[in-house]
């Protein structure tokens, strides 16, 4: 059995999801069960009417929804079902409107309709191509805790729920799932890789497929430069780190699931199923280049902090990351010296609190639209000069933060947004001028 998912661009039109079926198809005899994305944009739509809603101005929020209805009607389909699902939006959109207040549960309320039509509608249509499809409410078997927006699941009531999956095509909406009580709950944006991986995990899947719309891992990521190339083959860890970092291929916690139980990932494009793809193994691909990819995180907060007395004392890092942590914020990179600790963060709805509790015992800046470039590669830990090549090509980049060593995978530092895509220019001609034609493409 295998797990093929399909990201929200690659179920945005009917014709897209004609694709879908005839990829679905190709591999019958797999034994795939499907999950599937939000159609294109729906989930930034359902949180716009959402907010809208919760604003008081009811009528706005029901056009919207109006709107998205329109669009999943006079794209994909009309029926009672659909019509269904969006009168229980509506009555939901209408209820946070008079409370006047959203909450993570509502929010993930709201956001699960996304998941929902695009699992119902695409069973429909693999149906009506004559594959023998079934759709599987996630809901009733993905059983997460209550963390809502950001749920973790339960694998072992997950497996248990799996074992009662119907026959056929199975098709399941990402993202979403329920607490063992029942209320609906997601895993976090970006979250039906993760919902993939996690069923692949616990149904003890061969295989699974994550297909997107780009040919795989590339050198570079093609949001900052264009012409990298394809990655054939990449290890667990190094997957992992260029997720953390940003290669918007793969959602991080994907991997996490897959790498404990040794099923190998596939990045594939659904607009070239002819493309190979980037395939994920547990074990080290070995590589004459030294880097295996570039990543870059953009968009990111560096704040510099400097304990108020002169040495750093005694309890200073625990009091700085228990402020991050009282905020839900994820810290990406750190680096410290005696009296003073940067870090970035890429969420910064918390940030104005997290710098007043910060100055209650440290001087706190933050720095905005600050970049994180990351050489990702198994090599770089045994392979000497790589910082020194990588830092004499971007000389004309002001370097503010550094670290390598964690994983001992990346190296990576912060620049100005405004030099990234210079910067990722010269790395990428210094350390892929030339290509190991067993890794590369
Ligand atoms: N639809 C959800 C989102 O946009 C989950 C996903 O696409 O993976 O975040
Ligand atoms: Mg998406």
């Amino acid at each position: 059995m295998i797990v093929m998912k399909f990201g929200g661009s690659s179920v945005e039109s009917a014709e897209a999801i004609d694709r879908v079926a005839s990829i679905v198809r190709s591999h019958r005899d797999r034994h795939p069960l499907v999950v599937v994305s939000a159609m294109g944009k729906t989930t930034n739509r359902l949180l716009e009417m959402a907010e809208v809603a919760v604003k008081g101005e009811s009528r706005e929020a029901l056009r919207l929804c109006g709107e998205l209805k329109t669009f999943h009607e006079t794209n994909f389909r009309k029926d009672s079902v659909v019509d269904e699902i969006f009168d229980r939006l509506s009555k939901l959109l209408e209820g946070l409107s008079i409370l006047g207040e959203m909450t993570p549960r509502s929010i993930d309320a709201v956001s699960s309709f996304g998941e929902s039509l695009s699992s119902y509608i695409v069973t429909q249509r693999f149906v009506d191509c004559g594959l023998n499809a079934a759709h599987a409410d996630s809901r009733h078997f993905v059983v997460t805790d209550d963390r809502h927006t950001q749920a973790n699941p339960d694998y072992t009531r997950t497996r248990e729920r799996l074992q009662r999956l119907p026959d056929g095509i199975v098709v399941m909406g990402g993202f979403i799932g329920s607490t063992a009580e029942g209320v609906t709950t997601t895993l976090g944006r970006g979250g039906s890789d993760f919902s993939a991986s996690i069923i692949g995990a616990c149904c003890d899947a061969e295989e699974i497929q994550i297909w997107t719309d780009v040919d795989g891992i590339l050198t570079a990521d093609p949001r900052v430069i264009p012409g990298g190339h394809r990655v054939k083959e990449i290890s667990f860890a190094e997957a992992a780190e260029l997720a953390y970092f940003g290669a918007k291929v793969l959602h991080p916690s994907t991997v996490v699931p897959a790498i404990q139980k040794n099923i190998p990932v596939l990045i594939l494009n659904s607009r070239r199923p002819e493309s190979p793809g980037t395939r994920i193994r547990s074990e080290s691909v070995s590589c004459a280049n030294a880097v295996k990819s570039i990543a870059c995180k953009t968009n990111i907060t560096v704040v510099d902090i400097r304990s108020t007395r002169m040495l750093m004392a005694h309890g200073f890092l625990r009091r700085i990351f228990e402020v991050f942590d009282h905020h839900r914020t994820s810290v990406d990179m750190v680096t410290t010296s005696e009296v003073s600790v940067s870090l970035t963060i890429d969420n910064t709805t918390r940030l104005p609190a997290i710098l007043s509790d910060l100055r209650e015992f440290a001087e706190a800046e933050p720095a905005g639209d600050q970049a994180i470039i990351c050489l990702v590669g198994e090599n770089i830990r045994s392979t000497p000069g790589i910082a020194s090549r990588a830092f004499g090509t971007v000389g004309g980049a002001n370097i503010r933060m550094i670290s390598q060593g964690a994983s001992r995978l990346n190296l990576s530092f912060v620049v100005a947004g405004k030099d990234l895509r210079a910067a990722v220019e010269s790395l990428h001609a210094e350390f892929f001028s030339t290509l190991d034609p067993a890794v590369f493409e």
